[in-house]
């Protein structure tokens, strides 16, 4: 039996796993144990990096004999069945109190129902979201832990060790019981699909309006990252915008296929969402452009559908003003989609018992994770001075930020639909802004038409009680 020397393991050593055992490694303190279903990832791993210290198993009883208890084991594998998998391998060799965490992409009611069921015997289980894709792993990620207080003891220092720093605090946070971690991060993606949504509209609007080639609208996007926008997904649009596809000279986005992929959190988000009964509509949008994107044999076909009369030019000197709009229409929306995405955590908290701290989540993100921004201590802010605050663009800041950009934001809604440009994520967005913020809603012709054909009953402004009208049509 090999001597128990490490005090956390690593499970599944694909590119994830591989770099955020390599991070664990290099943080004082720390000896890992390696396992990975066939070995030559393992012995890959340790030829690379030998530095590193691991400690190689080649079954899973080595390997919960390798480490020190109560054991801790992160488990980095392709979410779904192969989860499920090693979940049952290390149930067998494990011992009550040891900790697995799922640091894979869980959906969250399966990471419910593991902590279920691993609870039961008397093993610790986590869900921890990870996010910032493989550098991230491997540099410091942005991290959403669930499970029980008792194993976030052990587990929280260990992860604080390994989590992105930003303005000196570690971005982990123990975010609540059993899926909680895996449901944050869902919505963070969420949020993360908007975004780049928004950013994608944000570009195809200066492209088409103003000629300008992706390289200049490179320039704005950095220009733009100097100021409220700043965040990490503007800065690597720029970045892709400025890329020369080395065997055309074209740039590099007009060569790649206009087909955006997805591996499902956007629509586990929406799907979520419909049920909380929560509009996300931004992040609803930017999933469904994706679908339409990646439909080519229907837009072939609707190709031939008319579009405006007039092509559309933006002239010289209008061209600051739009480029100006343009910010502002996209600051404006991407306040929506954070709302929109805060308000979902709220509800899932609310439907599953959570007790979640949303401005320690907003705080969490500022780093390591695909969406960090400035933007997040605005929110941590908002928060901080109103903890049930019911809707986060309310806030002063977001409220001053939305009184100063809504009228570009309309201009440029305005300019798409007669352009005949795509802006599904700056128009739900706009759409939603007004719906929230309106006195009064279409949705009384919507409850009178429900009790006409349904008998379905609504409720009165002036008078309490249910109410059923006998109509001229009733049948
Ligand atoms: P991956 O390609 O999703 O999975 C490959 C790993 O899973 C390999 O180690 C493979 O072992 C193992 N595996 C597959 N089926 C197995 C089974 N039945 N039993 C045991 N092991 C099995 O790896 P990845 O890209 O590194 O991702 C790991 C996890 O992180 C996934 O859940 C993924 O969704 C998540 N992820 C997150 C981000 C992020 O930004 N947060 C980015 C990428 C991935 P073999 O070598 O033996 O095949």
């Amino acid at each position: 039996m090999p001597e128990a020397s490490a005090n956390i393991g690593v499970v599944g050593l694909a590119v994830m796993g591989s770099n955020l055992a390599r991070n664990l490694a290099s943080r004082e303190g720390n000896t890992v144990a390696i396992f990975n279903r066939s070995y030559e990832k393992t012995q890959a791993l340790l030829d690379e990096h030998p530095e590193a210290g691991f400690v190689p198993a080649r079954t899973y009883q080595e390997f919960a004999d390798s480490l020190q208890k109560p054991r801790t084991a992160i488990i980095m594998v392709k979410a779904g069945g192969a989860t499920d998998a090693v979940i049952d391998a290390l149930v067998e060799v494990f011992e009550p109190g040891d900790i697995i965490v799922d640091g894979g992409n869980a959906y969250f009611p399966d990471t419910i129902r593991r902590e279920k069921a691993v609870r039961e015997t008397g093993i610790n289980f986590v869900g921890a979201g990870i996010s910032g894709g493989e550098e991230g792993a491997l540099t410091g990620p942005s991290i959403m832990p669930g499970g029980s207080d008792e194993s976030w003891v052990t587990l929280g220092p260990i992860l604080k060790s390994i989590a992105a720093i930003a303005e000196g605090e570690p971005c982990v946070t123990h975010i609540g019981h059993d899926g909680a971690g895996h449901f944050v991060k869902m919505v963070h993606n969420g949020i993360e699909y908007a975004d780049m949504q928004l950013i994608a509209e944000a570009y195809d609007l200066i492209r088409r309006g103003t000629g300008k080639s992706p390289a200049e609208i490179a320039e704005i996007f950095a220009e733009w990252n100097k100021g409220e926008l700043e965040s990490y997904l503007i800065e690597i649009t720029a970045e892709v915008l400025r890329q020369v596809d080395a065997s055309t000279g074209k740039p590099l986005v007009d060569v790649i296929l206009d087909q955006a992929g997805a591996k499902g959190t956007g629509a586990w988000t929406v799907q979520t969402a419909l049920s909380l009964g929560v509009p996300v509509s931004g992040i609803a949008e930017a999933t469904f452009a994706r679908s339409l994107s990646s439909h080519p044999e229907q837009r072939a076909v609707a190709g031939g559908l008319p579009g405006p009369d007039e092509e559309f030019t933006v002239s010289d000197e209008d061209t600051e003003q739009f480029i100006e709009d343009v910010r502002l229409a996209l600051y404006a929306s991407k306040i929506v989609a954070y709302s929109q995405g805060f308000d979902e955590i709220r509800a899932g908290a609310a439907e599953y018992g959570w007790n979640i701290d949303l401005g320690a989540i907003s705080k969490i993100w500022r780093g390591g994770c695909i969406i960090r921004a400035q933007f997040l201590n605005r929110i941590a802010d908002a928060y901080a001075a109103t903890p049930d605050l019911p809707v986060l663009m309310t806030a002063p800041y977001f409220a001053e930020a939305l009184a100063r950009g809504q009228a570009s934001w309309r201009r440029v809604v305005v300019t798409a639909a007669q352009a005949g440009i795509p802006a599904p994520a700056f128009s739900s967005s706009l759409s939603y802004y007004d719906g929230i913020r309106a006195d009064r809603l279409p949705a009384a012709l919507v409850q009178g038409q429900r009790d006409f054909f349904g008998a379905h009953t609504y409720k009165r402004i002036d008078k309490p009680g249910t109410f059923h009208t006998l109509w001229s049509g009733d049948r």
